[in-house]
Formats: C-alpha cells, sequence, structure tokens
C-alpha cells in the first residue's frame, strides 16, 4: 500500500513517475483531436488497481521491493 502513483482517468495504466512517458502520452492522447490535455489524477496504487489499472510497462507501475 502507500505507493503514490499517477493516471489518467482514459488511461488504463498507473504510473509510478508523473513524468513518465507513458503518462505523458496518455494526457496527450486527445491533443490531436482538438482536446484540451487530459488532468492527471494522484492516488494510491491500491486504489488505481481496484478502479481496474494495471501497472505501467514503462515507469513499472510501482516501485517494488521495498
Ligand atoms: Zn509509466
Amino acid at each position: 500500500m502507500g505507493q503514490t502513483v499517477w493516471m489518467t482517468a482514459e488511461g488504463d495504466r498507473y504510473h509510478a513517475r508523473e513524468d513518465c512517458r507513458g503518462l505523458v502520452s496518455g494526457q496527450q492522447g486527445g491533443e490531436a483531436q482538438g482536446f484540451e490535455l487530459r488532468p492527471v489524477e494522484q492516488l494510491q496504487a491500491g486504489q488505481a488497481e481496484q478502479r481496474g489499472k494495471t501497472a505501467c510497462g514503462i515507469c513499472g507501475g510501482s516501485e517494488q521491493g521495498s
């Protein structure tokens, strides 16, 4: 528990790093269609998983081995 992660509401991944390029590209997903950047939500990893999100493959989603 306790690990802070970031996600966008429309994404299916959560991220350990706010500057993860996976998260950034998720934010920009609508931009090509003329939408504003999607807001990033900060929450706990456990909460993200309860909402059906999985760990990002780029940043790992959460830090293991603490
Ligand atoms: Zn990531």
